[in-house]
């Protein structure tokens, strides 16, 4: 069975993060053409329990114990979906942070911050992300493939307020994909929109996963260039790209090796050389490893821009492999 809390993964931003997964698959208010998780199969815009609250914080506890603080940076909520989509998120937070000296991130996509309840339930993170990919309506539409009830208006209400009262860290994060949201016009108004929010960071991302759209491919390094001259006329030097790979420093749970590599590449898909190096650190066989999880139906291999990759399947994806 996938686990609730899995990692620590190396995370570009947040050093060693202990990953939370309090939303099954594929829960999420969009379907983002570049989403490394597949396509969106329950595309909802209702908050509501998936797991109970205590048993997410005594997952967390746990695995905390098992895999000691020392090695741990932040817990992060950065589920198979929207986090905010968890009605208990506030609480688990607060709970978390009550029962562990440690720090709490979320990475949401943030069209739920128009709701007081999501915006207040934030607040009890010490570090935020949100999503800004597009500010124009069909672009917006195109890009992140929202719930039809959403009107990017107010989203981009929702983000702003939350920005004005929030204690913590804030970064905004925004995908480039070649041919759809990355012209010069859509790029100045994106950062004009991003410096209102006034971010600890402004994110420049491109797909470097294996997309829901074969492809939502990222822009040339000339545009991705000229992205991160534009942003820097409005933020400075808080801009950053964030274009590299993952580093090869991922926890396995030795008790539980396969649950806890399901549970990293639903999230963070894994280069199948990584893989494979530290398996064999661990003293496991890769071959049977990788092939057990291949044969397990779980996880597929996926090339993508000329590497080999580990992903899990989820629903709507059985053609992975074929792309
Ligand atoms: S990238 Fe994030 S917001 Fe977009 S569909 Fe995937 S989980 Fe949802």
């Amino acid at each position: 069975m996938l686990e609730t809390v899995f990692g620590p993964v190396p995370s570009r931003r947040l050093g060693r993060s202990l990953g939370v997964n309090n939303i099954p698959p594929k829960h999420c208010t969009y379907s983002c053409v570049y989403c490394q998780l597949g396509r969106t199969d329950h595309l909802t815009v209702n908050r509501r329990r998936f797991y109970d609250w205590d048993f997410i914080v005594r997952e967390v506890v746990n695995k905390a114990n098992r895999v000691g603080l020392s090695h741990i940076d932040y817990v992060t909520f950065v589920p198979d979906g929207e986090p905010t989509l968890d009605v208990f998120l506030g609480k688990e937070i607060r709970e978390i942070k009550k029962k562990l000296p440690v720090r709490v991130a979320v990475i949401t996509n943030g069209s739920l911050l128009w709701m007081d309840d999501v915006r207040s339930d934030l607040q009890e993170a010490d570090w935020v992300s949100v999503k800004v990919d597009a500010v124009t309506e069909d672009i917006y539409r195109r890009v992140d493939r929202p719930h039809p009830s959403l009107r990017l208006p107010a989203v981009r209400g929702g983000i702003e307020e939350f920005s004005r009262a929030y204690n913590g860290v804030l970064v905004t994060e925004t995908m480039l994909v070649a041919g759809v949201n990355d012209s010069v016009s859509e790029i100045e108004g994106i950062a004009r929109f991003v410096e209102k929010l006034n971010p600890a960071k402004a994110y420049i991302a491109v797909p470097t996963r294996p997309p829901a759209e074969a492809w939502a491919i990222p822009p040339s390094e000339k545009v991705v260039l000229m992205a991160y001259q534009i942003f820097e006329e409005y933020l400075g030097n808080r801009v950053e790209l964030l274009l590299g790979a993952e580093g090869g420093d991922f926890v396995i749970d030795p008790v539980k090796p396969i649950e806890s590599i399901l549970g990293i590449i639903s999230v963070h898909p894994i280069r199948k050389n990584v893989l494979t190096r530290l398996l064999a650190d661990k003293g496991l066989d890769p071959n049977e490893v990788i092939g057990g999880l291949i044969g397990s139906g779980e996880v597929a291999v996926v090339e993508f821009e000329g590497e080999e990759f580990l992903v899990r399947r989820l629903p709507g994806r059985k053609d992975l492999s074929s792309r």
